[in-house]
């Protein structure tokens, strides 16, 4: 594998048209890609996704912003995939939602997933979103994880994507052996930068959360996981490390994390 793409949608209807020339831009390239399914339908249709495609893994889950619910016996089976590598996107969206009317729904949404992932002895992917001008769905999510975390330990572990927390809440994700994964938006924004430098290379991890926020030079267009090599670079050049480096560092990563543990 040349480059992976640790967090994308796949079975997105925006792929409709083209979605088997753009898994195989991802083949042709040396691309790995975790394709994720946000919604009980979306997880079957990113596992189908996931078994047709070698080089391509899924996450199964429900997203805090849909307003699902997450029923363990609907994903038993889909967990037993060999090609499911972890559980989610789950965790708290307090930007999209409004916190006082969803919080309750939501951690305990979280929560049934955390308990699955970790009865399963999966990974966590999570989607953590605060409201505006504050750090409120990190620091409840982590509320949650500490709890769990001394109950199971090493069992509790996972990746935070599209991280967009500062150094300090980093340091509490890196405390509990979390990864925190970056996408394309590093690109045009310098939001990011500081923390991008903080962060351990055995920590960090690429990511599109395609068909959305294209890197540079395809902003504002459809995304797909061949861009992730703009983020790979771009954290390379913010980090003054070289491309193939940290590049081989991110693969690493994404084995121990998604395909070893
Ligand atoms: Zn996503």
């Amino acid at each position: 594998m040349k480059y992976i793409d640790i967090h994308c949608h796949l079975d997105s209807e925006d792929y409709n048209s083209d979605r088997s020339e753009v898994l195989a831009r991802l083949k042709n390239t040396g691309g790995g890609a975790i394709t994720i399914g946000p919604t009980l339908e979306e997880s079957k249709k990113a596992i189908e996704i996931a078994e047709a495609n070698d080089n391509v893994w899924a996450c199964i889950g429900v997203h805090p912003e849909g307003e699902t619910e997450f029923n363990e016996n609907e994903f038993e089976e889909m967990v037993k995939c060999p090609k499911v590598v972890g559980i989610g996107e789950c965790g708290l969206e307090y930007f999209v939602m409004k916190k006082e009317e969803t919080e309750k729904f939501q951690k305990e949404l979280f929560i049934k997933q955390i308990k699955f992932a970790i009865k399963y002895d999966k990974p966590l992917m999570l989607h953590i979103r605060p409201s505006k001008k504050s750090q409120d769905a990190y620091l409840e999510a982590l509320d949650i994880l500490i709890s769990y975390k001394k109950e199971v330990g090493e069992k509790l572990r996972g990746n935070v994507h599209f991280f967009a927390g500062d150094v300090s809440i980093a340091q509490k994700f890196l405390d509990l052996g979390f990864t925190l994964s970056f996408t394309g938006v590093i690109t045009f924004t310098h939001d990011y930068d500081e923390v991008i430098k903080y962060i351990p290379q055995d920590s960090l991890m690429s990511e599109t959360d395609a068909p959305w926020v294209a890197p540079v030079p395809w902003r504002g267009k459809r995304n797909e996981p061949t861009y992730v090599i703009e983020v790979i670079k771009k954290m390379a050049e913010i980090r003054g490390e070289d491309f193939e480096t940290l590049n081989n560092a991110i693969i690493q990563n994404f084995k121990r994390v998604f395909l070893l543990s």
